[in-house]
């Protein structure tokens, strides 16, 4: 039924489960476990249950079960795990695809955590990792081996923005019969259709865009029934990585303002990063929808908007940056992104404080960029408040 249905209808209507009390919100059932009516009915479930029927939240819970279903339907998904965070999504679905002396090829510039799974933890149990620089297609040719069972990457960098190629990844992965993973976070479930453009598995930190206003934890990994239900579900259920009820509500109900939120916020992007583009204070606009951007035409066409987050490469380097900072009124300063509320960090001495300065110019992070992710503020609000910081550095 829900296959008619456009995005905006799916959000706030696909994977309702209303109980006997028809109830307009979704339901909390914030219960860890369910009762059966007889022992035969007990054993039954447990050797197969069916859609409506849970055993332990852990495996299962209705409320997370709408979550997962309205999220799947979003995707064009067959299947949906929704998870504590997304880095239980990304571990999950790495681990529950990998085991020793597997290959994975990974894009290089990624989110400090997930950099932390596959090069600290995977490689202590044995899994072997290249890393590749995400936009140079050859480097990824070059890595795909026979035994290369994962490919993994960010479909935007972080925090450069820089765009990676999926369907052409994907070509190279599946033609060595590896299965590519695609954390679509900065690109959005609205902006970007990844599986569309041949990614296997999809997964989000729901803690983003999804909730989008700062409340909840949460993740999601989604994928083919097959492989959701016979390769992650076994791996997250019984290592306890799974989503509480209350957090799933609160995530259905970011759903529901999902599309309107990311529109708005990728407009203003938009709006800020051609407003700044210029100014005697900034020497580089990163965004992936703006003309100047190296990747524009490719951006364009996997994307349909640029995203909600942009960066600032000021002239000069961390004081002008934290003076800049310190300089806003609107915009506050937090690691978060996807919110509602604008918020501004300064990679080099938070997010990726952990890197050696070595690393940190690899991936083109100097101590004069800032990233930006833009709020549901009025846009010409957050302009002002951009060009007030700026005189002020
Ligand atoms: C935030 C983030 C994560 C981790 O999500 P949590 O919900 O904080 O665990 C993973 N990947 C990307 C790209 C992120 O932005």
């Amino acid at each position: 039924m829900t296959k008619d249905w456009n995005t905006r209808t799916n959000l706030v209507h696909a994977g309702t489960r209303r109980s006997q009390y028809g109830e307009v919100s979704e339901a909390i059932f914030l219960t860890q476990g369910f009762v059966y009516d007889t022992a035969e009915q007990a054993e039954e479930r447990f050797i197969e249950s069916g859609d409506d029927e849970f055993i332990y939240a852990r495996y299962g819970n209705p409320t997370v079960r709408m979550f997962e279903e309205r999220i799947a339907t979003l995707e064009g998904a067959e299947d949906a795990f929704a998870t504590a965070s997304g880095m239980a999504a990304v571990n999950g679905a790495l681990m529950s695809l990998l085991k020793a002396g597997d290959h994975v090829v990974s894009a290089r510039a990624l989110f400090g955590s997930c950099l932390y799974v596959l090069e600290d933890i995977l490689a202590r149990f044995g899994v072997e990792i290249t890393f590749v620089d995400g936009t140079e297609i050859d480097q990824w040719r070059d890595a795909m081996r026979s035994d290369t069972k994962v490919v993994f990457l960010e479909a935007l960098s972080n925090p450069t923005l820089e765009v990676i190629d999926i369907r052409k990844v994907s070509d190279l992965a599946h033609e060595v019969g590896a299965t590519v993973v695609v954390d679509n976070v900065f690109a959005t479930p609205i902006f970007q259709r990844s599986l569309d453009l041949g990614a296997d598995v999809i997964v989000y930190s729901a803690t983003k865009h999804i909730d989008g206003q700062g409340r909840c934890l949460g993740g999601v990994v989604l994928g083919t029934r097959d492989y959701i239900r016979k390769t992650l579900e076994p791996y997250m259920k019984h290592t306890g990585g799974s989503m509480s009820p209350f957090n799933a509500w609160v995530m259905l109900k970011g759903m529901e303002t999902l599309d309107l939120r990311c529109r708005t916020q990728g407009n203003s992007a938009l709006a800020i990063a051609e407003a700044v583009e210029g100014h005697a204070k900034v020497d580089r606009v990163l965004f992936p929808h703006l003309k100047s951007h190296a990747q524009y035409d490719l951006a364009r066409a996997q994307m349909t908007k640029g995203g909600t987050v942009l960066s600032l490469v000021l002239k000069g380097g961390q004081a002008e940056a934290f003076r800049f900072l310190n300089a806003l009124q609107i915009i506050t300063i937090s690691n978060n992104l996807g919110d509602a509320k604008s918020i501004i960090t300064h990679p080099s001495t938070t997010t990726h404080q952990r890197l050696t300065p070595e690393q940190r110019e690899t991936l083109g992070i100097g101590d004069g960029l800032v990233r930006l992710s833009v709020g549901i503020e009025d846009t010409d609000d957050l302009i002002a408040d951009i060009m007030g910081a700026l005189d002020a550095v």
